[in-house]
């Protein structure tokens, strides 16, 4: 079995190979749970972007002939040395995140899933055949061809860093593009270890780049580089503006995975037991650093208290500590925020809902635990009495805080539910079908899930409406934007 440690895995890969930023600087990873430094990655800049992409651009045309069949073979070969090493890539992707490593591995097991289904998508790829008027020629036909847009870069986010990256690799390497991979500059190291073993099952040179920098050097050149021809880009909406600014204009493929604020919906006939399992998995997975987490709660009157009495026993079992321990059961294990910028933002949110009349039932705090105190730890919160119009509702809350909203009917949920710039996910909890098909209906997001906890599943197209962002990741329909179509004429007989 491989190493995954090894001293090389802390360069960078391009063309085949790994190496250092031309500068010679480097950034250190730093682990959240107690701010030790993880290992260190080169600090790339525009020169050393631009390297990558002359690699993938010079990769392109052999990459684009190989076969279907070749191309998903090397995914699975490489979807097999990672199977193999997951225990070792979970540990270190918790060190540098700071999730569990129990989810840490459900990670894992969802970019593998995810790259074997594209696999699988390989050869399904296909254009058509279109019959034409007979007036140029009898038995005239038009192609219609789907061709690799070229050269991609991948700009990827440190909440879920490796399935995100699967979201945009799969598709673009079975529709025969080369790609460059540009992980977030504190999750780099998990990203890398995965392309080197992807690429020792064979891809050649060039075909698969990873560096590692900040978004305003690499990410920025990505963006305007015209050689780039596709971006696919995960962040903040805010980012996401940018992206269009500078990409935008040079007509690049582009889609943005951005931020949401999901509304989930409970109705008095849910079932009581999976809804409070949802709200919780939903808010706090990754210490409620998700794009598509439950970010607000709409309970009817009825069940509301019930509701709110066993949602708010479940929170308090969490117990926010060292991701690469567990802690006795009834508890479980909550990791820190990935960030002190981050747990001070989320702070400064609930902070102004208080200031505006909430109610904290639950949470809110630092843990006092010296041990803790080097990690951005903070008690998940359970808020009532929020002003819809303040941050906790408005803003995306981009951790363990749940705002919740007692409603008198389904049709003030979804008028609230759609109160906000967002419109990623949204779920409703009921038995009856005409409340899920007016929920499905009426709320403006780019999924709703009825009686599922949220989730982004390979199988089926994921994306978001208004500042939510544009274009789809996750099934077949995420490989259409990898994907050139060409037209073709073929003269009929005279
Ligand atoms: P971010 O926008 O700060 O960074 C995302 C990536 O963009 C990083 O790699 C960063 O280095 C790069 N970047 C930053 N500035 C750039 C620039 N000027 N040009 C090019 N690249 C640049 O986002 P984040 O804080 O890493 O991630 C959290 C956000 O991502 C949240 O808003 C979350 O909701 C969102 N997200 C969305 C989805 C989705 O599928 N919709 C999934 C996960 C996360």
């Amino acid at each position: 079995m491989t190493e995954v440690a090894s001293a090389s895995m802390a360069k960078m890969f391009v063309n085949g190979e790994w190496v250092e930023a031309a500068s010679g600087k480097t950034t250190d990873v730093i682990n959240p749970a107690n701010g030790t430094v993880v290992e260190s990655v080169p600090k790339a800049n525009r020169a050393d972007t631009q390297a990558a992409i002359r690699a993938a651009e010079d990769a392109l045309p052999e990459w684009a002939d190989t076969s279907p069949d070749q191309r998903a073979a090397l995914i699975l070969a490489g979807v097999d040395k990672i199977k193999q090493q997951s225990k070792e890539l979970a540990k270190v992707l918790s060190a540098e995140q700071g999730k569990p490593v129990f989810e840490a591995m459900g990670e894992i097991h969802h970019f593998l899933h995810g790259m074997t289904f594209y696999a699988g998508l390989a050869s399904k790829i296909r254009g058509s055949q279109v019959p034409l008027p007979p007036d140029m020629g009898k038995h005239s036909f038009g192609l219609v061809m789907k061709r690799p847009v070229g050269v991609c870069g991948a700009i990827i986010p440190w909440n879920f860093p490796i399935t995100l990256m699967g979201t945009k690799l799969g598709p673009a390497l079975i529709a025969g593009n080369t790609i460059i991979v540009k992980p977030a500059s504190s999750t780099p190291l998990t990203t890398m270890k995965i392309i080197g073993l992807m690429s020792e099952a064979g891809f050649p040179a060039g075909v698969l780049n990873c560096v590692t920098g900040p978004g305003r050097e690499v990410g920025e050149e990505l963006l305007s580089n015209p050689t780039v021809r596709r971006i696919a880009f995960t962040g903040e909406s805010g980012t996401g503006r940018r992206v269009m600014e500078v990409a935008g204009p040079q007509f690049k493929r582009i889609t943005l995975e951005l931020g949401g604020s999901d509304p989930m919906i409970v109705m008095p006939d849910a079932d009581m037991r999976k809804a409070v399992s949802g709200a919780l998995i939903g808010r706090f997975w990754n210490a409620g650093q998700a794009c598509l987490a439950v970010k607000r709660l709409y309970l009817h009157e009825d069940i509301h208290d019930e509701f709110l009495e066993a949602l708010i026993k479940k929170v308090n079992a969490y117990e926010p500590g060292d991701p690469s321990t567990k802690p006795e059961k009834p508890a479980v294990r909550m990791g820190p925020l990935h960030t002190a910028a981050q747990r001070d933002e989320i702070e400064e949110q609930l902070a102004d809902a208080v200031s505006k009349g909430a109610k904290v039932l639950c949470g809110g705090k630092r843990p006092e635990d010296p041990a803790l105190a080097k990690g951005h730890f903070f008690h998940p919160a359970v808020v009532t009495n929020v002003p819809h119009d303040c941050r906790l509702v408005q803003e995306e809350v981009f951790g363990p805080v749940l705002p919740v909203f007692k409603v008198k009917d389904l049709d003030e949920a979804i008028a609230l539910g759609n109160d906000n710039q967002y419109g990623l996910g949204s779920s409703i909890w009921t038995q009856n079908l005409q409340w899920a098909h007016q929920a499905i209906r009426e709320l403006q997001a780019g999924v709703t899930w009825v009686n599922q906890i949220h989730y982004g599943y390979d199988e089926l197209p994921f994306g978001g409406v208004k500042a939510s962002g544009i274009g789809h990741e996750h099934g077949p329909e995420a490989v259409e934007y990898y994907l050139e179509t060409k037209g073709a004429v073929i003269g009929g007989l005279a």
